[in-house]
C-alpha cells in the first residue's frame, strides 16, 4: 500500500526538494525497528524521545520494535527558527527513573551535536545500565562537537529539512515525506 502523496497536496508549504521518501523512511525505520529488537531482547529497553521533533519518527519506531519496551519523553527546546541557539533548556523531563535501565534515547537529527551531548551528559548521571542513541538523521558536516551517534538512519547534507515530524516555526511536521526548505522561506 503506498499513499501518494505529493508537495502539491500541500498548497500551504513551500520546500524545494523532496530528500527522503515515505518509502524509504518507511523501510530504514522498519530496519532500525529490527535491529533494535535484536539487540534488546529480554532487556525491557526504554526508549526516551526527544520531542516535539522525534514523535513521528519514535510512532513509526515504536511499532516497528516487536519486543517489550517503554516509552517516555523529554521536551527540550534549542534552536529558534533555523538557528541553533547553543543552550539546551528542558522544558519537561522524564516521568521515572533510569537508574538500572538500558534507555535508547530517540532523536529526531543531529546537526552540531550540542543538543544531544547535553542530552548524554544529563542521562548518564543518572545512572543508565547503557545508554545509545539512535537519530533518523545526520547532518555530519556540520557538527562542532565530537558526540557518538550508534544509530542513524540516514546521513543528510547540510540544509534545513523539515516534514517527518520536523518543523520550521512549529509547520511543516505533517508532511509524510522529509523535504528541504525554500531557502526563501529562511
Ligand atoms: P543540534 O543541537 O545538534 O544543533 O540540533 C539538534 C536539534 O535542532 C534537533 O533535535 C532539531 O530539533 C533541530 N534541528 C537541527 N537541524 C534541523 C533541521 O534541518 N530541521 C529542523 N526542522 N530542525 C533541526
Amino acid at each position: 500500500m503506498k499513499a501518494a502523496v505529493s508537495p502539491m497536496t500541500h498548497s500551504g508549504y513551500k520546500i524545494a526538494r523532496i530528500l527522503l521518501t515515505e518509502e524509504q523512511i518507511r523501510s530504514r525505520v522498519l530496519e532500525l525497528g529490527k535491529e533494535l529488537g535484536r539487540d534488546y531482547e529480554n532487556k525491557r529497553p526504554l526508549l526516551v524521545s526527544i520531542l516535539k521533533g522525534s514523535f513521528i519518527f519514535l510512532a513509526d519506531l515504536t511499532r516497528a520494535m516487536q519486543i517489550p519496551h517503554e516509552l517516555d519523553f523529554m521536551v527540550v527546546k534549542s534552536y529558534e527558527g533555523t538557528q541553533s541557539t547553543g543552550t539546551v533548556r528542558i522544558l519537561e523531563d522524564l516521568h521515572q527513573s533510569i537508574e538500572g535501565r538500558h534507555v535508547i534515547l530517540v532523536e529526531d537529527i543531529v546537526d552540531s551535536g550540542l543538543t544531544l551531548e547535553y542530552m548524554r551528559r544529563n542521562l548518564i548521571t543518572r545512572k543508565p545500565a547503557s545508554m545509545e542513541v539512535v537519530s533518523l538523521l545526520d547532518k555530519a558536516e556540520a557538527r562542532t562537537v565530537d558526540v557518538k551517534v550508534e544509530r542513524v538512519g540516514f546521513t543528510i547534507p547540510d540544509e534545513f529539512v523539515v516534514g517527518y515530524g520536523l518543523d520550521y516555526n512549529q509547520l511543516y511536521r505533517n508532511l509524510p515525506f522529509l523535504a528541504v526548505l525554500d531557502p526563501k522561506q529562511i
